[in-house]
């Protein structure tokens, strides 16, 4: 008997086997190909815009994505450092395989923690109670081996029981692929689909969808003409994703840059019909954001060319990734178009692009905790949700291994605020509004998006990840100490004046006469802090650092370092907006506190229209501020919930209190009996 069983060694699945085994639990990880732990299906990237703030909080979190990428990345970039904080982002691209290997080798060193290759057909559950429905017991896995080895009651090891199952298994649940006029079965190009799940989840009463994705040829190095090509390199000083990471010491290659030509396009043009999405044999919706170049082509038929991205696969492998050239046409055509492309005029393809159908379950079926509503135990993470890309997917399996944990154990859901997260902002999308296409996250669809920065992951979240015991002493520690540093230096900024002048300076006057800040500043109408210099534009920590060692001002008590200093920018620059955005927040929270019971009863709310009551008995929003969200729920639906949730707490806590009085009266009759 297993506390928890993860199915799928996917993003998700990792994440999820892993915080589950380092919360105590008896887990035990089932996938279909253990050689394939951690792989990155498509584009060997960790991160980017907003993607980059999901890994950050999956390292506070205490899951492993932040750590693997920061071991075994070829190049780092942090994108939009011209733009506002809120939009800044790190990006890396992997060594595809050392990614695998090391996420493979995080979960097979874990402790606690049973890895098994087995492909699960069947859920098994049981009737719990009449109201409460059915509930996990554990699952069935397709029998390979006849002579197999004896399982817990002597039955051939096919069926394994658990508390608490968390599914995670992608693209895979009936999964088609299509290359050109080829569709076959499987779950990734060279992978089983797998078969069976789909049908048992279904069976559960779980609604289910089907959608597609599709990803780039890969093509062999040798035969690029690289003198044509833009060159792309990393950051000079590449920052980590991992909060434990010092600092990456790993060798950094460049990417490079090209675009299609109008002749790719007129190839494209002319083999529309043998795409399997134009020829009408795809049904599954695609990726809106992450279009093919057929899509690209047909929907933006004004533009003469695409740009496209060239990205090593590894260190030392001739493979190289088209990102931008998603494709499902016959491989000859892809051939043709490719060498239309600058620098792919003698290219050689070694692996087709393709398109792939599979299965998705709709997500608002699922609670906050991803736990589903119409089975206890039952949890769903990642793509199986609708999502697509790999930050999507691990942080719903952490947040999916945290609440499993929590809930066997008894104890309070753990449930991130939009406010709080990013991963806040992604399942909260999910289970409340649902989604009918591949989901991804954008920094658009965060509300909070200036709070919830790459830079700040730590501040927000780290305090969970230690809670749960995920996060060591001695790093909790760190965050501590870090934040009393940018409170020492913001107030220091706060207090120390400079003036514009030749005269002598007071204690706290420093004069700017002739620095280089004061030529970047220019004139100043009176002596203003540094917080305030801070503040004007273009005006950076770095610009304030070399003045005060120049002055020999009063420096902070210890070196800082670089992360403290961009904190105490960002902090002082943006603090106007901060504390606006903070404001929202507390009216945001009032809304998120006002909590649904889960057995309330919409249908005896006789103001709401029944469309209203349909969606809010389907979505079961567990607040007032969830219930404001789901699509059609109007502002009005909102304030007749707010009094008829009011009456309602009224009419407990009158009972409460009767109960109470009753007892009270019931113990003063007791006690006069025994006096008496
Ligand atoms: P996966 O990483 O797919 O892992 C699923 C795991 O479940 C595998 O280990 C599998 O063996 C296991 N499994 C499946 N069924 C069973 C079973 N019955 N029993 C046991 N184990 C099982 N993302 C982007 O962000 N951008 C893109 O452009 C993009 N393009 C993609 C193109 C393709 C062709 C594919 C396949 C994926 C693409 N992705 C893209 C998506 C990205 O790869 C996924 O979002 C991410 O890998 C999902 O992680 P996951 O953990 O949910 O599932």
């Amino acid at each position: 008997m297993y506390d928890i069983i993860v199915v799928g060694g996917g993003h998700a699945g990792c994440e999820a086997a892993l915080v589950s085994a380092r919360m105590g639990m008896k887990t035990l990880l089932l996938t279909m190909n253990i050689d394939t732990i951690g792989q990155m299906s498509c584009n060997p990237a960790i991160g980017g815009l907003a993607k980059g703030q999901i890994v950050r909080e999956i390292d506070c979190l205490g899951g492993e994505m932040a750590k693997i990428i920061d071991k075994t990345g070829i190049q780092f970039r942090m994108l939009n450092t011209k733009k506002g904080p809120s939009v800044r982002s790190l990006r890396a691209q992997a060594d595809r395989k050392q990614y695998q290997l090391a996420a493979k080798d995080a979960v097979e060193s874990q402790g606690n923690l049973d890895i098994k290759q087995a492909m699960v057909e069947e859920i098994l559950v049981e009737e719990a109670t009449p109201l409460a429905g059915s509930r996990i017991v554990g699952v069935k896995v397709q029998e390979q081996n006849t002579s197999g080895e004896k399982g817990e009651k002597g039955e051939k090891n096919v069926f394994y029981s658990t508390q608490a199952l968390i599914i995670t298994t992608g693209t895979f649940l009936n999964g088609l692929i299509h290359v050109g006029d080829v569709s076959l079965p499987g779950g990734r190009i060279g992978e089983l689909a797998s078969l069976g799940l789909s049908d048992s989840l279904k069976n559960l009463g779980l609604h289910m969808g089907r959608l597609k994705t599709g990803t780039s040829p890969r093509i062999d190095k040798k035969t690029v003409d690289f003198s044509r090509l833009q060159v792309q390199n990393g950051d000079t000083e590449p920052k980590p994703f991992s909060f434990s990471t010092g600092k990456i010491e790993r060798e950094q290659v460049p990417c490079y840059i090209t675009h299609t030509t109008p002749t790719t396009h007129e190839i494209i043009r002319d083999n529309l019909d043998k795409s399997p999405l134009y020829g009408g044999r795809i049904q599954g919706t695609g990726v809106r954001y992450c279009p093919s170049i057929e899509d690209k082509i047909v929907k933006f038929s004004e533009k003469t060319s695409h740009q496209v991205f060239i990205e090593p696969e590894g260190y030392d492998v001739d493979e190289l990734y088209l990102n931008g050239l998603s494709t499902s046409l016959p491989e000859m055509v892809q051939l043709e178009m490719l060498q239309t492309v600058p620098g792919l005029e003698e290219v050689r393809i070694l692996k087709a692009g393709y398109a792939i159908e599979y299965d998705f379950v709709f997500p608002t079926q699922l609670k906050p905790t991803l736990e589903t509503k119409v089975v206890e135990g039952l949890y769903l993470a990642g793509q199986i949700n609708g999502t697509s890309g790999y930050e999507e997917a691990a942080g719903q399996g952490i947040m999916a291994g945290i609440n499993a944990v929590l809930k066997i154990r008894g104890e309070e859901a753990f449930i991130l605020k939009r406010s709080e997260a990013y991963i806040g902002v992604l399942i909260d999308d999910l289970v409340t509004k649902g989604t009918k296409e591949p989901y991804r996250m954008f920094t658009s669809r965060a509300e909070y998006r200036l709070l919830l920065r790459h830079d700040n992951a730590d501040q927000r979240l780290m305090e969970y990840g230690y809670r749960f015991g995920l996060i060591p002493e001695e790093q909790y520690q760190g965050l501590l100490r870090k934040k009393v540093l940018i409170a020492k230096e913001r107030d220091r900024l706060e207090h120390i004046t400079a003036m514009q002048g030749n005269g002598r300076a007071g204690t706290v006057h420093l004069l700017l006469s002739g620095s280089r800040l004061e030529e970047k500043l220019g004139e100043l109408k009176e002596p203003c802090s540094l917080a305030q210099i801070l503040r004007h534009p273009g005006i950076t920590y770095n610009d304030i650092e070399e003045f005060l060692h120049v002055r020999d001002a009063a420096l902070p008590e210890q070196e800082l370092s670089p992360e403290i200093k961009e904190a105490v920018e960002i902090e002082i620059k943006y603090e106007g907006y901060i504390k606006r955005q903070s404001a929202h927040i507390q009216d945001f929270k009032y809304m998120e506190n006002w909590l649904i019971p889960p057995d309330f009863d919409y249908d005896s709310v006789v103001a709401l229209s029944r469309e209203t009551k349909e969606k809010l008995s389907a979505i079961r929003p567990v607040s007032l501020g969830q219930a404001s969200r789901i699509s059609g729920i109007r502002v009005s639906d909102i304030s007749v919930l707010m009094i008829y949730l009011e009456r309602l707490r009224r009419v407990r806590q009158d009972n409460v209190a009767a109960t109470c009085q009753r007892s009270f009266l019931c113990q003063r009759s007791f006690l006069l009996v025994v006096v008496c």
